[in-house]
């Protein structure tokens, strides 16, 4: 199962790309997380990383084909993955469509979370995660069961992104708009693209999901 969400900053890819990983024991390879991860090393590409997301922008390509591709290949890889935040540019859809004909494999579908952007704006600057295991949750939309408990690992702190906020957003959301929508007609050609309702409640999206994916036959071959 060889899987891309596909939406805006705040479409719930992350929350679906998590329940993805659950259910189907394929990982989630969510580049936000890698470069999140970098920028907390304090590495050179951390730092790089650091200066590009606080400003909305996107990173250089072929830093994140390269992330890409190291990752794709480690063993928890061998029966798929769920691509979220990768591929943004059209250059990175066609770097990840070669790698993968290398590779001997290919996509089996791309999901996109289709949402009014007014709403991304509310989501964005309401979302916080789990500091312990990640479990991402929001102010109105989706608290833990037990407040201030998260509901998979029961850790007490949480902690909210440093580009979550309202002006960055803007910029996210432009640079989606004019960097990574122009990917969606790449997939509508190839006839691998799907669309699901992402302003529907977050267990109609996943239903919604599942239900491509049995349609696109992403779950044949045992993932
Ligand atoms: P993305 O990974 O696409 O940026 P997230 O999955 O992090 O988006 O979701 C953004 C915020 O919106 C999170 O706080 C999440 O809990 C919340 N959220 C996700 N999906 C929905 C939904 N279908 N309805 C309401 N809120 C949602
Ligand atoms: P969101 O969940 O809100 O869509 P991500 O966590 O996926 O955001 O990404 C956060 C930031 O990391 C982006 O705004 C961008 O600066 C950078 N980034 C993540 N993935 C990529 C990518 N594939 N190409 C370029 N920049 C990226
Ligand atoms: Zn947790």
């Amino acid at each position: 199962m060889n899987i891309i969400l596909l939406g805006p900053p705040g479409a719930g890819k992350g929350t679906q790309a998590k329940r993805l990983e659950q259910t189907y024991g394929v990982p989630q390879l969510a580049t936000g997380d890698m470069l999140r991860a970098a920028v907390k090393s304090g590495s050179e590409l951390g730092q790089q990383a650091k200066r590009v997301m606080d400003a909305g922008e996107l990173m250089p390509d072929d830093l994140m084909v390269q992330m890409i591709e190291e990752r794709i290949q480690q063993p928890d890889c061998a029966k798929g993955f769920i691509l979220d935040g990768f591929p943004r540019t059209t250059a990175q859809a066609e770097a990840l469509d070669s790698m993968l004909t290398r590779h001997g494999t290919k996509l089996d579908a791309v999901i996109e979370l289709k949402v009014d952007e007014e709403a991304l704006v509310r989501r964005i600057t309401g979302r916080y995660s789990c500091a312990k295991c990640g479990a991402g949750y929001h102010d109105e939309f989706h608290n833990p069961q037990t407040p201030g408990v998260c509901d998979a690992c029961g850790g007490t702190e949480f902690r909210r992104r440093d580009d979550d906020n309202e002006a960055t957003v803007r910029s996210r959301m432009e640079a989606y708009r004019e960097q990574t929508a122009p990917i969606l007609p790449y997939y509508e050609t190839a006839g691998i693209l799907w669309r699901v309702d992402g302003m529907a409640d977050i267990d109609e999206v996943t239903r919604q999901i599942d239900d491509v994916l049995r349609r696109a036959g992403a779950l044949d071959g045992g993932a």
